[in-house]
């Protein structure tokens, strides 16, 4: 297949329907001819993905069928495997050439808090099975201790108090990264209130052999020799780029040293005038589902500007290291840029309903609808 616009408009190919990847499209589809990709058959809401382990009845509402985002424009289920400038090869063989290509492929994250399964049937009952494997668990080990790891800790003792949750981490402290120290040790109170055990500092010998999220005994034991029993582990660390479809392309080279796909400010691929990148894939900013949604703007904007010849070109301008922890729906801590967020704001922001409805609606479904 040889893609062309057949609609007189030009051609928009999407590569990756996440945070970013649906924003683009769905801003393009009255302006361009639209084609969004993706291997699995519907947009992952992932930021409710931990409470949904907790709380199944919204696993409905987290996995949104592509269907019905675009009006004008098609989506179509199917992998990037090569691209090479706007040339794009999919795993069926099939090729899009468009005017404008945009990478959003972002990452893959170990389950439960991302699915890679690639219809929704088999990806919401692996969701219902875990958390049956969960309730059936008395003691649970959490390694990593970043904000995933925290936020799962605060999401299963908030809806199961009795359960043990103990967290280890190689790191001397909680939620390494670019953030103050108050937010870390407010953190660390909250968890202490809930009961959370923390075991930081320490290395675990090997990971346990039983898969993650599946209930079985495991014994770990630390590199200082400490046994840690439990009967349910999850792997709460290894963010893994997906850019392997630009190896051996005119593009190879435009990773950093990290991985991460190089951007100028307009959010064009280094070197590039029609091809984008954003989301977790870019250097432009941390890995969070709101640079995203920024970054999503700045390249819709400047695409319809180029095919209206109408607007400025717009710039990204980059985050601070703003950050929202939830811990169960009405605790956690942030830092929103002027100081520590109070439990109170973060569940407005997200803990209270993780943001579940506004994603919905954007895929056509009802507030009542499941
Ligand atoms: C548990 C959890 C909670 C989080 N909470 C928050 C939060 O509260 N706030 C926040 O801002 N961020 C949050 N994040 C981070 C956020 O989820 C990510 O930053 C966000 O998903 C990145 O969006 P994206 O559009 O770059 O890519 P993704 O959402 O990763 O989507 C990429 C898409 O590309 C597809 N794809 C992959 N390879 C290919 C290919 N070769 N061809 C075509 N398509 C492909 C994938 O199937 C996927 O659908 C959270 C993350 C986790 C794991």
């Amino acid at each position: 297949m040889t893609d062309t616009a057949s609609t007189g408009r030009p051609s928009v190919v999407v590569l990756g329907g996440g945070y970013g990847g649906v924003s683009v499209a769905k801003t393009l589809d009255d302006v361009a001819d639209v084609t969004l990709v993706d291997p699995t058959e519907g947009f992952v809401h992932n930021i409710a993905a931990l409470r949904s382990l907790v709380q199944p009845d919204l696993v409905d509402r987290i996995y949104l069928p592509y269907d019905r985002l675009l009006v004008h424009g098609r989506f179509v289920q199917d992998r990037a495997v090569r691209v090479h400038g706007r040339r794009v090869e999919l795993e069926s063989g099939g090729v899009l050439e468009p005017d404008y290509l945009v990478l959003a492929t972002g990452s893959s994250y170990p389950f439960p808090a991302k699915n890679d399964e690639s219809d929704l049937a088999t990806a919401k009952a692996r969701h219902r099975a875990a958390h049956e494997e969960l309730a059936r668990a008395a003691r649970v080990l959490i390694v990593g201790a970043g904000p995933t790891g925290l936020e799962l800790a605060g999401e299963i003792k908030a809806f199961a108090p009795d359960k043990h949750v103990v967290i280890t981490d190689v790191a001397d402290d909680v939620l390494s990264g670019p953030f103050v120290q108050e937010l870390r040790d407010e953190l660390r109170r909250q968890l202490a209130e809930l009961g959370v055990e923390l075991r930081l500092g320490v290395k675990l010998r090997e990971l346990p052999s039983t898969p993650p999220a599946t209930r079985e005994a495991i014994r770990v034991t630390t590199t200082d020799g400490d046994e840690i029993a439990a009967d349910i582990w999850y792997r709460t660390f290894g963010v893994k780029l997906h850019t392997e479809y630009l190896d051996g392309g005119s593009l190879a080279g435009v990773r950093d040293e990290r991985g991460y796909v190089r951007v100028d400010a307009r959010m064009r691929v280094e070197g590039e005038t029609r091809v984008f990148a954003l989301g977790d894939i870019a250097n432009a900013d941390r890995d969070v589902a709101a640079a995203a949604g920024r970054q999503a703007e700045v390249v819709a904007g400047n695409i319809r500007a180029l095919i209206t010849g109408e607007g400025e070109s717009l710039e990204y301008a980059r985050f601070g290291p703003l950050i929202a922890v939830p811990l169960g729906p009405e605790g956690g801590s942030g830092f929103f840029g002027d100081g520590l967020a109070t439990p109170e704001m973060v569940s407005q922001l997200k803990g209270r309903d993780m943001m579940v409805d506004r994603h919905a609606t954007l895929f056509g479904m009802s507030p009542d609808e499941a």
